[in-house]
């Protein structure tokens, strides 16, 4: 097929960050202030990235509210992930936690405070004293509970004061390659249609999760996970896929998140016997205990007929016995919420929650440097691709593992977003003459955004991706089995094969949102189908990855991350091919030994 012809408008960068969440504006700061000609890609305006509806905190061993310390900020999140974070990652990342909310609050961040003028930290699930032997300690600061809203705004007016250059509303389409070396990026200006050519030393893919392949979300419509999809098409694998986080406490019926802070302000869970039931599945941290515990709890009360509401499908969450002006201070978004997605008024009634698609802890391979790793030719698994970095959600580092603890997502996105920055900084030399970019540079991207704008098929993108939702929604729920996993796998390959015959309305390019839906779309179906087949793949279980045929953690045949290749763009089918890269069983520095897994109990 030879390429359709668009007019292309080329630019040359030393580094393109694709995205303006969290992740993708601290690294673009940082190559900016490093003095790289920097570009940042986003398809939203910056402030509107996912990351400004983050509600609870960021954690940092700051010892403001209770005692605290690095170490034991890094022993929760090791078990946390359930002994598979790489622990040279979660070292570098809590010893960097403290230094970077404080560079956040010198940026503006207007953190709640305590009485003598520290930042406010709250507890959080899962975070505790002592290497996880003492009571729960207060690591998360807080800006009431709108701290991703304070940080992006906070963080975008900081990029502003470098001299780096915003794509606003552009769509990343695909990366440009050349011979296994990430070269630049290709993007529509969603504005006036037009294409646009990014020829770079380095690229950075910040572009969140993609827990929109699941029907009922507490992240963004535009959550779509592009970055994956873009690798996957560039022939490279997403690690650990399979492990998918459900937050206990969505509403009922509408998905919108109610923050684990609301927990950690002394927030319980009842089943329909009035019953403190998680005294019973987590018998010391209780109401916080991590998410993956607290929500298969949930879902087994509601199994067993415990659930409330005339269809016994959820559960009451109660902040009514809090001060109200308490409620007012330190979550007054979530009392909002409350009132207009449940027409409940939090401070005299239980709120209706249930466990709901929340994050990815599976992403784009790559190390504490941001640096993308894969599986080279000869079998090395720590493998770098020359050009590339992945940042924030989109990335796996892998710090968070099988589940990832509540308030360690947003100092996931600084800490890494700045030491990409710095890594940058020390790798790439500013102005570099950068070689001609291969012929066939812009051919696969305008290949498929041709082929989806003239797409003259039977089923509309709503459809497929309705279709698709559903299937992830009822077979790679919190609990999985076998036969479940299976069936799910058929109905994907099935929805994945109506892609062929897909059909848009618009055949326009300013403001096609049928196009950037169907591209999104694209997107979300491959990782879709690698997160249920890395599930069905996994005979174990291990933090989110709860298989019922197999119940127990295994650590001598699975202690291993996933890496899937989907081979699906050009009339492939979507074959899946799954290997596996080694944990690493070893710190950063001697200042901690190697934490041993242990059986994990709250
Ligand atoms: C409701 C909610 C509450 C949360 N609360 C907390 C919390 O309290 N604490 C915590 O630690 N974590 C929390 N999390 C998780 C955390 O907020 C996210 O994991 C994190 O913000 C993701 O940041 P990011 O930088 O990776 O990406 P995002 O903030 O999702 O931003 C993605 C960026 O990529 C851009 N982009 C994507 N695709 C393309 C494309 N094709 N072309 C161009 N640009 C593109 C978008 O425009 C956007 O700028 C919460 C998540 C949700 C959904």
């Amino acid at each position: 097929m030879s390429a359709p012809s668009y007019k292309i408008i080329d630019h040359v960068y030393d580094t393109v960050v694709v995205g303006a969440g969290g992740s993708g504006l601290r690294a673009t700061m940082g190559a900016a202030e490093a003095g790289l000609k920097t570009a940042c890609i986003t398809k939203v305006f910056p402030t509107r990235s996912h990351t400004v509806a983050a509600q609870g905190g960021i954690a940092a061993s700051l010892k403001n509210n209770t005692p605290d310390h690095w170490t034991w900020h890094m022993y929760d999140t090791v078990k946390g992930s359930d002994w598979l974070g790489d622990q040279d990652a979660i070292e570098y990342m809590v010893r960097e936690a403290p230094a970077a909310v404080y560079e956040l609050e010198h940026a503006g961040v207007p953190f709640s405070r305590n009485a003598d003028g520290t930042i406010y930290q709250r507890p959080f699930g899962g975070h505790m004293q002592n290497m996880g032997e003492g009571p729960p300690v207060q690591r998360t600061c807080a800006a009431a509970d709108r701290t991703g809203h304070a940080m992006l705004h906070a963080l975008y007016q900081q990029s502003l004061k470098y001299a780096a250059d915003f794509f606003i509303e552009y769509f990343a389409i695909d990366l440009i390659m050349d011979g296994g070396k990430c070269v630049g990026v290709i993007a529509l200006c969603m504005d006036d249609g037009s294409i646009h050519r990014f020829r770079s030393q380095s690229v950075v893919l910040a572009t969140g999760g993609y827990g929109r392949c699941y029907f009922t979300a507490t992240s963004a419509h535009t959550c779509t996970g592009d970055g994956g999809g873009m690798v996957m098409r560039a022939g490279l694998p997403l690690q650990d896929m399979e492990f998918v986080q459900f937050h206990p406490t969505g509403i009922y019926g509408a998905g919108v998140l109610i923050t684990e802070g609301a927990r950690g302000e002394g927030g319980y869970l009842t089943n329909s016997e009035g019953e403190r039931f998680m005294e019973r599945y987590a018998p010391s941290a209780k109401d916080l205990a991590s998410r993956d515990v607290v929500s298969r709890s949930m879902a087994l009360e509601i199994r067993e007929g415990r659930g409330v509401g005339p269809h016994k499908d959820h559960i009451f969450l109660h902040l009514d016995h809090i001060d109200s002006k308490v409620l007012g201070e330190r979550l007054p978004g979530i009392t909002e919420s409350g009132k207009i997605f449940a027409g409940v008024d939090l401070t005299r009634q239980p709120l209706p929650v249930v466990p709901t698609v929340h994050y990815n802890m599976g992403g784009i391979p790559c190390d504490y440097n941001g640096r993308v790793m894969t599986i080279g030719p000869d079998g090395d698994p720590e493998t770098v691709v020359p050009g590339l970095f992945a940042v924030g959600e989109a990335a796996c580092v892998s710090v968070h593992g099988a589940n990832r603890l509540g308030s360690n997502s947003l100092i996931d996105l600084v800490v890494f977003g700045r030491a990409t920055g710095l890594y940058l900084k020390d790798n790439v030399k500013p102005g570099a003459a950068q070689p001609e970019l291969p012929k066939d540079s812009a051919d696969m991207a305008l290949t498929r955004l041709d082929h989806f704008r003239n797409a003259n098929g039977s089923t509309s993108t709503a459809e497929i991706r309705t279709e698709m939702q559903r299937t992830m929604s009822l077979h790679a729920a919190v609990f999985r089995n076998d036969e479940l996993m299976a069936e799910g796998k058929d109905k994907l390959t099935q929805t994945y094969a109506k892609m062929q015959d897909i059909k848009i309305a618009d055949r326009g390019l300013i403001w096609n949102s049928d196009l950037v839906e169907t591209m999104e779309l694209d997107n979300l179906i491959s990782q879709a189908s690698v997160t249920l087949h890395g599930a069905h793949n996994r005979k174990e279980s291990r933090g989110a990855h709860a298989h019922e045929d197999f119940p127990n953690r295994n650590d001598a045949d699975w202690m291993k991350h996933t890496v899937a290749w989907f081979d699906g763009w050009g009339g492939k089918g979507g074959d899946i091919r799954i290997d596996y890269r080694p944990v690493h069983e070893f710190t950063l520095t001697d200042d901690i030994e190697y934490i041993k897994p242990k059986a994990r109990v709250y």
